[in-house]
């Protein structure tokens, strides 16, 4: 019998209506003869509801209390669903992350799933019951609970998959699957039948908002097909896959931008070894994410250096650079807030020469400024004026024919 790991998002879940929808999917997928094991999200803005009491309730709610109150809202979902699912003479029990048990380590609001035991679920499923699990929450060593992360119930369900030895996680959201680019920007924005790990993780981490970036890597360390769909239609959706010898054949798979980025640039940095460690150390210790750096070839012994970090750590980040450069004697920090960085992926770019030219020729020709570069192999990246950042998208799309039947039928 095969199993799947069905993943409903917060919009799919958002009221009792809705999750009656839910159900009834879950009884097809169990009638047709598959085991089935469901990961919920919390409705729809409840967990932003959650995290508001916390912030109004204190200054800095982080921690053991903060992850008691924000993981409640899957609870709610997964009783609902068990109920409905029961009422129509299924077999079917709701599981907290500590009763499956989901073992994280204890970085509360950001833990890392440690283990997961799958006996109480196989027991489940074994007799005839589908099993509901709460997304986003495991629990540590110590027996607190903990969360995943914003978007961590996708992390529940594809390392699910992985401990249960799924045959398919599915990823059921409000869009029909992961497209060419964002179809708000792009009204050619096509949906891609097919993309690889390394594509979905490049776009996940550049803003395509669909998966949670770490259930990429889950999913590619342990090889689990995952099908992001819509559980509003029935339309086959994206799946996200091992690598194969169509997707190496086209360049590019789709154009990103994320918007929630701020860059900082230091000025006239004395060139000397062990002057980028000084000013990386201090951002490190706080916990802050740099992204993009470039520095500059430096002028009689001085050098400039910009990096990215994300725009909610902006000003931290800035009062640290700031204290660091003038210990180290450099002129200035400059900080700009109002960037986006704009890429294109696509697994063919191992194999291709000339993509990075391409896209800066079409940039240019719209007069668009880039500011920073960066590249990996199958992604290029540049940071641009935020205020450029659609026209980018629809230049770069068109550009390498993305909206284009032919281009996507093939993979
Ligand atoms: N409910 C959590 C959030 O809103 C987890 C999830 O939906 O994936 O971030
Ligand atoms: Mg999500």
């Amino acid at each position: 019998m095969p199993l799947i790991v069905q993943k409903y998002g917060g919009t799919s879940v958002a009221g009792v209506e809705r999750i009656k929808n839910v159900a009834g999917r879950v009884a097809r997928t169990h009638k047709d003869g598959n085991k089935v094991v469901v990961v919920l999200s919390a409705m729809s803005g409840e967990t932003n509801r959650l995290v508001a009491f916390a912030n109004e309730a204190s200054e800095f709610p982080v921690g053991r209390e903060y992850d008691m109150i924000v993981s409640t809202g899957e609870q709610v979902t997964i009783g609902l669903l068990s109920l409905v699912l029961k009422e129509m003479g299924l077999k079917a029990r709701s599981f907290a992350g500590h009763q499956v048990p989901i073992i994280t380590d204890s970085q509360f609001g950001s833990a890392r799933i440690e283990h997961i035991g799958s006996e109480a679920i196989m027991r489940e499923l074994a007799s005839g019951g589908i099993a509901i699990v709460a997304g986003f929450q495991g629990v540590d060593t110590d027996g607190n609970i903990t969360t995943l992360g914003r978007g961590g119930s996708d992390t529940t369900a594809v390392a699910l998959a992985a401990a249960l030895n799924a045959d398919l996680c599915e990823i059921y959201t409000d869009v029909e699957g992961v497209y060419t680019t964002d179809p708000n920007i792009c009204n050619d924005a096509r949906k891609l039948a097919k993309v690889s790990y390394d594509e979905m993780l490049e776009m996940a981490s550049l803003g395509a908002k669909v998966l949670q970036t770490r259930s990429v890597e889950f999913a590619r360390k342990y090889n689990v097909p995952v099908m992001v769909r819509s559980s509003f239609t029935d339309t086959q959706g994206t799946l996200v896959c091992k690598e194969d010898i169509e997707m190496e054949k086209v360049v590019v798979s789709g154009v990103t931008y994320n918007k929630d980025e701020a860059k900082i640039s230091v000025l006239r940095v004395p060139d000397r070894p062990g002057i980028a460690a000084r000013l990386f150390k201090p951002l490190t210790e706080a916990g802050i994410n740099v992204d993009m750096i470039v520095q500059n070839i430096s002028h009689d012994a001085h050098t400039d250096l910009t990096f990215t970090v994300s725009k909610s750590e902006f000003k931290r980040a800035l009062k640290l650079v700031k204290e660091t450069a003038s210990d180290i004697e450099a002129k200035e920090v400059v900080g700009d807030p109002n960037i986006a960085k704009v890429s294109i992926v696509g697994a063919g770019m191992r194999s291709h020469a000339g993509v990075a030219s391409k896209m800066f020729d079409v940039m240019a020709a719209e007069g668009i400024n880039i500011q920073m570069i960066s590249t990996s192999e199958i992604k290029i990246s540049c940071v641009v004026d935020v205020k450029y950042t659609e026209l980018a998208v629809r230049v770069l799309h068109d550009a390498f024919e993305l909206g284009k039947e032919e281009v996507n039928e093939e993979r």
